[in-house]
């Protein structure tokens, strides 16, 4: 079997950093759609909110007050769900009934005063400096001898559950390593010993070879929709060299970084010209002071679009029984993310 039969017949993808399968299914978006149509989001032209908790100066819900930030603010969240000093609880009952306490630390991260800016609408040096402001967080947070893990994410849009349209992201610090990062590490160091190689700088090679996926790349980075996708427009951003964590950047990579941040979500946005909503967030070496030859800095975007602005993708019926499925392949949906274009839909004439 060609590739290109891949185009066309059912069949199954393996996802080596889960290392579990992924059904594709290339016929299926000729279906008709009589399903959920989501509603338009209203456009976010206020630049400032006075009724918002992340805008500047602002009161937020648990009575504290936002700094007159001019660039990036950080604060620890009001309504975590994890708390730093939890008693030592465990429970086993049997083997089944298992529980144990878990400490963490959540904080906030607002990307700009501007409360109608997203990503695909600031300039890379702002960029640059939510890169740095997320360095220092994952620095300061590894010296926190209990944190073994630390997991930075955006929910971008409300039908991602974002809250309020207001540019931030969420930081997570965990005692413990969660359920991803434990199978992405175990992935890593599989590879490891038995190739003698780095899982995902062997995938990059094969990636930037066959540039068959690949959307948009700089000298340090490239995203491409993975093989192993499941969202419709799924991507991968990847580092191209091989390191495990932002701290580990150079001052130039971390431009690049902003750089690739920057045009993928232009490309979003562009797809269905909308402010394209998305999870996404960095997966970096565990904080857990082991050396981590083994992993390898990436993040994922999850976005939940489908085939226009209103149009969502559900994870229900098979793919909660089941596996993963998606119609569109992900070389289709690499090509319709290229096509989109680097020229921000709004900034054209
Ligand atoms: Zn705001
Ligand atoms: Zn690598
Ligand atoms: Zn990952």
């Amino acid at each position: 079997m060609s590739s290109a039969d891949l185009q066309q017949i059912s069949h199954r993808r393996f996802n080596p950093l889960m290392r579990e399968w992924v059904l594709v299914s290339p016929h299926r978006t000729h279906r008709p759609w009589l399903g959920k149509v989501e509603e338009l989001p209203a456009a976010n032209q206020l630049q400032y909110d006075p009724g918002c908790y992340l805008c500047p100066g602002n009161e937020r819900a648990g009575g504290a007050r936002n700094l007159k930030y001019a660039s990036t603010f950080v604060f620890d969240n009001d309504y975590p769900s994890l708390f730093p000093d939890v008693p030592n609880l465990e429970v086993n009952e049997s083997g089944l009934l298992v529980a144990r306490s878990e400490a963490g630390i959540c904080r906030v991260v607002c990307f700009s005063p501007r409360h109608d800016l997203t990503i695909a609408r600031m300039t890379a040096s702002e960029i640059r400096e939510v890169i740095d402001v997320w360095t220092t967080q994952f620095q300061s947070l590894e010296q926190t001898g209990w944190v073994r893990h630390v997991q930075i994410f955006e929910n971008r849009g409300a039908s991602m559950g974002a809250s309020n349209p207001h540019p931030h992201c969420q930081i997570w610090a965990n005692a413990s390593l969660p359920n991803i990062a434990e199978r992405e590490l175990d992935a890593f160091q599989g590879h490891r010993k038995s190739k003698k190689s780095g899982l995902l700088c062997d995938y990059l090679r094969i990636e930037l070879d066959r540039n068959e996926r690949t959307v948009c790349q700089n000298e340090a980075f490239v995203a491409v929709v993975p093989f192993w996708a499941v969202w419709p427009f799924e991507t991968l951003i990847l580092s191209k060299r091989h390191l495990a964590a932002l701290d580990e950047l150079s001052s130039s990579e971390r431009d690049f970084l902003a750089d690739i941040l920057r045009r993928i979500t232009i490309h979003y946005d562009n797809l269905f010209k909308t402010s394209f909503p998305y999870s996404m967030g960095f997966h970096q070496r565990p904080t857990d002071g082991q050396p981590h030859p083994e992993w390898h800095f990436h993040a994922h975007y999850y976005p939940p679009l489908l085939r226009s602005a209103t149009v969502q993708k559900f994870m229900v019926g098979f793919e909660m029984l089941g596996s993963p499925q998606r119609d569109i392949t992900p070389e289709g949906a690499a090509a319709l993310l290229t096509q989109a274009g680097e020229v921000h839909y709004l900034d054209r004439d």
